[in-house]
């Protein structure tokens, strides 16, 4: 194995071994060719280990990818898997399913651990004496309305973590054309997911001076602006993060629509609420919708490490007949 990159020097690995190689370090290795390369986190360069390190390594990583791996996405030459707090990058198809929400749900559990911290509990508090204080003295809250009391912390958390607009530009409503310039959070539990021709589920706020209202006095986003208020927006009203169980409930309904890109169909199909969703369904939404940014996100990146991979795998070639 080499501790340095072929290419631009950086140092990849304190010592031999693979437990040795650095973060963001991506082993790639080819079963059927036996060889295996680290992929450089600076310049993208695949080195080629030598014969009898990979050797010893490919069992292990071969295991690891199969045993404890997640795929997060894969063309029909390269997979990228997630194994043991490591990318791997696999050559050949694997047989494993493709779950990229799996990486969000990891970041719900930590979302949870955030918030239940001693340090947001107390600001908190703090915040919630300030406020009582502010509104006896006859100021407004400053969160503007709460919800039921219990929620309490969880709105002044939020309020401290997100601030208090998730979006400003100008959406009119096609009815009164009256424009929305400014989306407070605390009106987005109102927010309707909307199905959509673009990419993404798109979303509305009802118009509040179109009396009688119907679903299309709206003030709607569409395309990437909307998705990204909808992972904003989720985020906010997702707070607490998630439990083991919850997330577990949530990923079920994930499977049961048989992906992410499915869930978010078929929920905007349904025309409802964020806060008609309950909150198991909120929190599947929220996985969905980053996961299918992220898998854009990997169909880029494969592809590149796909273009990295012919050239190293050129070069390996070379290499061998030379030596031959
Ligand atoms: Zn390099
Ligand atoms: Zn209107």
């Amino acid at each position: 194995m080499l501790r340095h990159c072929l290419y631009c020097g950086r140092k990849l690995a304190h010592d031999e071994g693979l437990e040795h190689l650095r973060r963001g370090v991506r082993v790639s290795f080819d079963p059927a060719r036996e060889r295996v390369w680290s992929v450089c986190d600076r310049c993208h360069g695949w080195s080629l280990w030598p014969d009898d390190t990979s050797h010893e390594a490919l069992p292990r990583l071969e295991r690891d990818a199969t045993d404890r791996a997640h795929l997060l996405y894969q063309t029909d030459n390269v997979a990228l898997l997630e194994a043991t707090g490591r990318e791997l990058i696999r050559i050949g198809r694997t047989e494993l399913p493709e779950e990229a929400w799996w990486r969000y749900g990891r970041q719900l559990r930590r979302r949870r651990a955030a918030y239940h911290s001693r340090l947001s509990m107390l600001g908190a508090a703090t915040y919630a004496a300030v406020s009582y204080i502010g509104s006896n003295l006859g100021l407004s809250g400053i969160t503007g309305d709460f919800y039921p009391p219990d929620d309490l912390y969880a709105d002044i958390i939020r309020w401290r973590w997100f601030g208090r607009t998730a979006w400003a530009g100008r959406a009119p409503c096609p009815q009164c054309h009256s424009v929305l310039i400014r989306l407070f959070f605390y009106r987005t539990r109102f927010l309707i997911l909307l199905p959509s021709a673009e990419r993404g589920p798109s979303i509305a706020l009802p118009c509040s001076r179109c009396d009688p209202w119907t679903v299309d006095k709206v003030h709607r986003l569409d395309g990437a602006a909307a998705e990204q208020v909808l992972r904003r927006v989720l985020a906010y009203h997702n707070v607490q993060g998630a439990s083991q169980d919850e997330l577990a409930d949530a990923i079920r309904l994930i499977e049961t629509a048989g992906s992410a890109e499915n869930l978010v169909s078929g929920l905007a199909a349904e025309r409802r609420s964020l806060f008609g969703l309950g909150r198991i369904r909120r929190l599947a939404l929220e996985i969905s919708v980053n996961a299918n940014v992220e898998r854009r996100r990997l169909a880029g990146e494969v592809a590149e490490l796909e273009a990295g991979w012919r050239q190293a795998d050129d070069i390996a070639q070379i290499i061998e007949e030379e030596l031959a």
